[in-house]
C-alpha cells in the first residue's frame, strides 16, 4: 500500500518545522541562535519552549514526559512523569515547566557508574540537550538529555560525543583558516550507522534460555545447510520480514530517521538497515531508537530481534558499520578529494590527518569497540581482525608513495605531486571494488569503520575518532599557523606524516594469516579480547590525550575503564549461570531419558545399542565432572576488576568453550523427539521456511 512518506516522516519529532508552529517567532530564533552559539537558554524562555512543546505532545497523543538519556549500560533510560498535576480545587490540568524540561533527578543509583558516585555524590542528574530534537515514543514526550553527576561528572555515553564533536570543530576550523575558508562556522562530524541484525521466530527464542539470557546459544551443532551456499545474501525477502521491515521503516519515518536501504545479509535470517547519515548527535540518537523499535516491532510480528554480534557459532555475526565524515555548514565534506590543487592539498591533509590519527591510537579505537559479545566476532573470518589498519585503495596508497619519495605520480603527470600547484589526477571514487576485509575503509569520500558491533552504542568509536582526529589536527594547526610559507611546509608535513605512519596502511587480505604476522613485524596492535584492549583507555599516549582534549577527565576516565571491565565478566558470569543451568536442567535429563530407552532395548555390549550407551556414557561423564568445574571456577572473587575479567576470559570461557564441544556431539547423537532445545536446524535457518 502507498504510503504518503512527506506526511508521515518526522510527524512524532518537535523539529524545526513543530517549533516554527508552536514557538513564538522571537523565541524561535533565540533559541536557534543560543544552540548556535552553544549558550544556554534561561528558565523564560525555557517556559516558553515547555508550554510548546507540552501542547504539541498533547496535540499528538502525549499525556506523559520523559527525559531519555543514555547511560552506561548502552541501552537508552527513561523514567516517565505524567504531564498532570493536581489542582487544590480537586481538578487536574496538564503541567510542564521550564524547569522540568532542563534538569531531571532520577534516581539513578542504580545505573553503572564505575566507583563515580560512590566517591562523589550517590545523586544523578538529567540535562536537556537541546541539539537533539524531541519526540514522541509510546505516547510519550521523549526528551534527549545527558546524565552526569552532582560534581558535573559525565555518567553517559552522549556527553563525551557532544565534547568531541566541540574539539573537532575547534581545530578544524583552525586548518580552514589556513585554506582561507573565512566562511565556514561550524563543522560537522557526520556519521551514517548500517546496522546488522538477526530475526527469528519468537517460540523459538522462547524456547531457548541461552537466547534469552545471554542474546546468544551456548550450544548447538551447525545445521546440515548454513550459509554454506551464499544463496540467502541479497536473497529475497521473506513474507513475514518484509512486513516486519515495513513497519519498522514507517514507525522509524516517524520518529524522523531516514531509514534507506534493507537486504538479507549473508547468515540465514540475517539482514541489514542503513539510515541517511546525519551529524554523530543525531545519528547516536537516531541508532539508539533505530535499536529500540527493531526489537519492540519485532514482538509485534511474533519476531525476536537479536542485535547480539555472535547469536549463532559457524554463522556470521553481526557488526555496526559506522561510515564517518567531517563536513562544514557550507556544505563542503572535507574528506572528498575535490577537483582543484587546492582542494586536493587540503583534502590530502585531512586524510594524512586520519592516517595518523588511527595509526598512533589504534589500540584506542580497538578498546572503543571493545565487548564480551564483540569479542566472538572480531577475528573470526567473516569480521575484521582484532588488528586496526587503513584501506586507502591502490590510487591514493600510489599519491602517497609519489608524495613520500618526491617522485611523480604514474600517468598523470611528468613532476613531483607538489600540493597546492600540481593537479592530482582525479582520486577515483568509485568505491564497487573496496575491501571488505579491511576494517577502516576510505570510500571515496569518507571513512566506513567496520569493527563496532551490532549491540553497541556508536558513542564510543565515534568520539574517539573525533578525538583523535581533533588531537592531530591541533599539532598541524600548531605547526602551519607558524609557517611563512604555507604550501612548502604543507608538503614536508604529509610528506614526513606520511613517512611516519604508512605502517597502518594495508590494502591486502585482511583475513589472511601472512597479515598478522606482517602486522606484527610493522608493530601493530593485536588486542585479541576486552580485558586487553580496555588496557589502551590507561596508556599515557591515550589517557593525556583525551584529557588534553577535555572529552573525559581523569575521574571519568577510569570511571569508564572500570564500568566496560566489570561488564566484561559480569556478561561471562550470566553466561555461564546460563550454561549451568541448561545442561543441569535440559541436556543432562534428556540424556538420561534416552538411556533408559536404550537400555530397555539393549542387546548386549556389542549391540549398535550397547555402542550407542558407552558413548553418551563417556560423554555425559564427563560433561558432568566439568559442570562441576565450571560452577567452581565461577566462585572466584578479586577487588581488581581486570584481575575478574582475566579469570572469565583465561578459566570460565574457556571451559564453557570445551564444554561446548561435549554438548554439541550429545546434541547429533541424540533423537529429535527427546532433545527439547530447538537446535541450529530450527533456529535460525528454519525460522522462514518452516512457515512458508
Ligand atoms: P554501502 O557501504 O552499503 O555501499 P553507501 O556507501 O552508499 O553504502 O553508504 C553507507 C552509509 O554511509 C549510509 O548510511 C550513508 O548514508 C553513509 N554516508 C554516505 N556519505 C557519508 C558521509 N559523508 N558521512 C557519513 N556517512 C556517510
Ligand atoms: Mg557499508
Amino acid at each position: 500500500m502507498h504510503k504518503d512518506v512527506n506526511k508521515i516522516f518526522g510527524s512524532k519529532v518537535f523539529n524545526d518545522k513543530a517549533m516554527k508552529e508552536y514557538l513564538p517567532q522571537d523565541t524561535y530564533k533565540m533559541f536557534k541562535q543560543n544552540l548556535k552559539d552553544r549558550i544556554s537558554l534561561d528558565l523564560n524562555n525555557a517556559n516558553v519552549i515547555a508550554e510548546a512543546m507540552k501542547s504539541w505532545a498533547i496535540a499528538n497523543g502525549a499525556n506523559h514526559f520523559t527525559h531519555w538519556f543514555q547511560p552506561l549500560t548502552g541501552v537508552t533510560a527513561e523514567k516517565h512523569t505524567s504531564f498532570v498535576d493536581l489542582q487544590s480545587d480537586g481538578s487536574v490540568i496538564m503541567d510542564f515547566s521550564g524547569k522540568e524540561l532542563i534538569k531531571g533527578e532520577p534516581d539513578a543509583s542504580s545505573f553503572p557508574h564505575g566507583g563515580l558516585r560512590t566517591t562523589f555524590e550517590a545523586r544523578g542528574y538529567t540535562a536537556w540537550d537541546p541539539s537533539s530534537f524531541a519526540f514522541i515514543k509510546d505516547d510519550t514526550l521523549c526528551i534527549p538529555t545527558l546524565f552526569y553527576s552532582y560534581s558535573g561528572l559525565a555518567l553517559d555515553k552522549k556527553t563525551p560525543l557532544l565534547r568531541s564533536i566541540d574539539a573537532l570543530e575547534k581545530q578544524t576550523l583552525r586548518i580552514l583558516k589556513l585554506f582561507g575558508h573565512e566562511d565556514v562556522k561550524s563543522i560537522h562530524s557526520t556519521v551514517g550507522a548500517e546496522q546488522e541484525y538477526f530475526l527469528i521466530d519468537r517460540e523459538l527464542y522462547r524456547m531457548r534460555p541461552d537466547l534469552m539470557h545471554c542474546g546468544r546459544t551456548l550450544f548447538g551443532a551447525k545445521a546440515i545447510k548454513g550459509q554454506d551456499l551464499e544463496d540467502h545474501y541479497f536473497g529475497t525477502i521473506h513474507h513475514r520480514v518484509s512486513a516486519y521491515m515495513k513497519d519498522l521503516e514507517e514507525q522509524l519515518w516517524a520518529l524522523g530517521v531516514p531509514a534507506k536501504a534493507k537486504h538479507n545479509e549473508v547468515a540465514p535470517s540475517q539482514h541489514e538497515f542503513a539510515p541517511i547519515f546525519t551529524d554523530a548527535g543525531t545519528a547516536l540518537d537516531q541508532n539508539q531508537l533505530t535499536m529500540e523499535l527493531m526489537k519492540s516491532v519485532a514482538s509485534q510480528h511474533d519476531l525476536k530481534c537479536l542485535l547480539h554480534e555472535k547469536p549463532f557459532d559457524g554463522i556470521n555475526g553481526s557488526g555496526k558499520h559506522i561510515n564517518w565524515s567531517l563536513s562544514t555548514d557550507t556544505g563542503i565534506n572535507l574528506l572528498d578529494p575535490g577537483d582543484t590543487p587546492y582542494d586536493n592539498a587540503q583534502f590530502l591533509l585531512f586524510l594524512t590527518a586520519v592516517v595518523k590519527a588511527v595509526d598512533e591510537h589504534q589500540d584506542l579505537l580497538r578498546a572503543s569497540v571493545a565487548s564480551a559479545s564483540n569479542d566472538h566476532r572480531l577475528g573470526g573470518n567473516e569480521a575484521p581482525p582484532a588488528i586496526i589498519s587503513i584501506f586507502l585503495g591502490e590510487d591514493l596508497t600510489a599519491i602517497f608513495d609519489a608524495i613520500e619519495n618526491n617522485e611523480p605520480y604514474i600517468a598523470a603527470s611528468k613532476k613531483p605531486v607538489k600540493l597546492g600547484v600540481s593537479l592530482l589526477p582525479p582520486i577515483p571514487r568509485d568505491v564497487t571494488d573496496r575491501n571488505r576485509t579491511s576494517p577502516f575503509t576510505f570510500t571515496g569520500n569518507k571513512f566506513e569503520f567496520r569493527m563496532p558491533g551490532s549491540s553497541g552504542a556508536i558513542s564510543t568509536p565515534t568520539w574517539v575518532l573525533n578525538t583523535i582526529i581533533a588531537d592531530t589536527l591541533e599539532q598541524f594547526a600548531d605547526t602551519l599557523e607558524k609557517s611563512a610559507n604555507l604550501y612548502d611546509d604543507l608538503q614536508k608535513l604529509i610528506k614526513d606524516t606520511i613517512h611516519t605512519h604508512k605502517r597502518i596502511i594495508f590494502n591486502g587480505n585482511n583475513y589472511s594469516k601472512e597479515w598478522e604476522e606482517e602486522a606484527e613485524k610493522r608493530g601493530l596492535y593485536n588486542l585479541k579480547n576486552t580485558p586487553d584492549a580496555l588496557q589502551s583507555y590507561l596508556r599515557k599516549e591515550n589517557f593525556d590525550m583525551i584529557v588534553r582534549q577535555k572529552v573525559l577527565n581523569d575521574i571519568e576516565i577510569k570511571s569508564r575503564y572500570e564500568v566496560f571491565m566489570e561488564s566484561y565478566y559480569k556478561i561471562l558470569r550470566i553466561e555461564a549461570m546460563t550454561f549451568i543451568d541448561m545442561v543441569q536442567k535440559s541436556i543432562i535429563p534428556d540424556v538420561i531419558l534416552y538411556k533408559g530407552h536404550i537400555k530397555k532395548a539393549l542387546d548386549g555390549d556389542d549391540s549398535a545399542e550397547g555402542k550407542i550407551l558407552k558413548c553418551l556414557n563417556n560423554l555425559t561423564n564427563n560433561l558432568y565432572d566439568g559442570i562441576n568445574e565450571l560452577i567452581k571456577s565461577c566462585d572466584f572473587q578479586d577487588e581488581d576488576s581486570a584481575k575478574m575479567a582475566a579469570h572469565y576470559r583465561d578459566v570460565v570461557l574457556v571451559k564453557m568453550n570445551s564444554l561446548r564441544k561435549i554438548v554439541d556431539c550429545i546434541e547429533v547423537k541424540m533423537p529429535k523427539s527427546l532433545w527439547s532445545l530447538p537446535t541450529y536446524e530450527g533456529v535460525p535457518e528454519q525460522t522462514f521456511s518452516l512457515t512458508g
